[in-house]
């Protein structure tokens, strides 16, 4: 059985979930929406189609797994899930992507996270019982994220031997592996583990449970930690602007907290779609360039017609896409601990 039966039945194949679907958008065929991915797993999951079809392999790689299929589905159908056990058999040894391999190797390897912790200062360790994780991507690529979050939070313990949170694992054909990590994860980092990055929080939530997750939003405003001051720009209140993180709207909910932070320190403005995929979605914009950059497409449009000053991220991967794409324009992209920082907390 590849499948998990109870989650591959639930569809009812009504199709609200085709409007939502950023792929189904693309191409406007039922193969890459949710529906038509669903229909291809039963048909996996009973033998009419073998692994190596065309159309598994390319849909199985071709959804961005943004999960945006699920808030909109009445009948509760888990897709993420879903897609975790379908690449879990799809992606099984050297049919998995070479790029996603040498990835998860590199992030399974706790001494070479600490590495890059001593070229690209990241955090460093306080003593407290709320822990902030530093992400994998974050500590190589953004360090400064995890500063700034310390800043703002300087009561947050940061334990300097850190793992990965399992979510690149999960998301990439080793679900198993995935869920191993991030309870290890869990072991390491007491109390409670609050993370500047929203795929990482959905991925730790489902596997330790949601009192144990905070994403850093959230988890400032239900401290009441309301940032002072503002950010400015050429002598007025900044125009800021959010791209939600998928996995955090979608698997979490979380969608007020980041707005309301914003709001506070800037003039926010929503874009259209701030709760679209920017095309990012983890090893995406790797896996599949092209495919990423026009997702991203329509995005830069909304933001280049609202006239902002910033565009405000919370997840690692979202804020490497949106930089890339605003190179050479006026629009800056920051994660949101940065943009709190800014206002000078
Ligand atoms: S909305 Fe849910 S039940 Fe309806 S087709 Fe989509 S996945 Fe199936
Ligand atoms: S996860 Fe995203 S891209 Fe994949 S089927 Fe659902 S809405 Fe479409």
């Amino acid at each position: 059985m590849i499948f998990d039966d109870e989650l591959l039945e639930r569809c009812i194949s009504c199709g609200f979930c085709l409007p939502a679907c950023p792929t189904y958008a693309l191409t406007g065929e039922e193969a890459s929406s949710p529906r038509g991915r669903i229909t291809l797993m039963r048909a996996l999951e009973t033998g009419q189609l073998e692994p190596d079809d065309p159309t598994l392999v390319e849909q199985s790689s071709f959804c961005l797994g943004c999960r945006a299929c699920e808030p909109v589905c009445p009948a509760g159908v888990q897709y993420g899930n879903l897609l975790e056990q379908w690449r879990d058999h799809q992606w099984r040894g050297r049919d998995r992507p070479w790029l996603a391999r040498v990835l998860m190797a590199v992030v399974a390897r706790r001494w070479l996270l600490r590495l890059q912790g001593l070229v690209r200062r990241h955090a460093r360790a306080r003593g407290r019982a709320e822990s902030l994780m530093l992400g994998c991507v974050e500590r190589g690529l953004y360090p400064a994220v995890s500063r700034a979050a310390l800043r703002i939070a300087p009561d947050l313990n940061v334990p300097a031997n850190q793992g990965c949170c399992g979510a690149l694992h999960a998301h990439n054909g080793e679900s198993g592996r995935g869920a191993e990590l991030a309870r290890e994860l869990g072991k390491r980092l007491p109390g409670t583990i609050v993370t500047t990055a929203g795929g990482c929080a959905a991925h730790l939530t489902a596997h330790l449970g949601r009192d144990r997750v905070k994403e850093f939003s959230e988890w400032l405003v239900e401290r009441n930690a309301w940032p002072d001051g503002e950010v400015r720009v050429d002598g007025r209140r900044a125009r800021v602007a959010l791209q939600d993180s998928c996995h955090l709207r979608n698997g979490m909910g979380v969608t007020r907290e980041p707005r309301e932070l914003i709001k506070a320190v800037a003039d926010y403005v929503e874009l259209p779609n701030a709760g679209s995929c920017c095309g990012a979605a983890g090893t995406y914009s790797l896996l599949r360039p092209a495919d990423s950059r026009e997702v991203l497409a329509p995005k830069l449009a909304e933001i280049e017609s609202a006239g902002v000053d910033y565009v405000v991220a919370v997840n690692p991967g979202c804020l490497r896409q949106l930089r890339q794409g605003l190179r050479g324009t006026p629009v800056k992209a920051l994660h949101l601990a940065e943009l709190l920082r800014l206002a000078g907390n």
